[in-house]
């Protein structure tokens, strides 16, 4: 499983996908709230055309 997904912390309205990667998708369309995204269940920061997670676990 590979799932991206956004959640507005206003509205609770929720996105799915890579869309997400893109800097302008990571905005609630409807209220304009930065969303909350989570790869697989983990919170992550997305940066342009990548993510990372946001806890301190990182890979490598
Ligand atoms: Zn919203």
């Amino acid at each position: 499983m590979n799932e991206l997904i956004g959640k507005c912390p206003k509205c609770r309205t929720s996105y799915f996908g890579y869309a997400l990667t893109n800097p302008p998708r990571q905005n609630c369309s409807k209220c304009g709230s930065s969303l909350e995204i989570s790869k697989n269940g983990i919170p992550v920061m997305v940066f342009s055309g990548y993510f990372a997670p946001v806890e301190n676990k990182i890979g490598r």
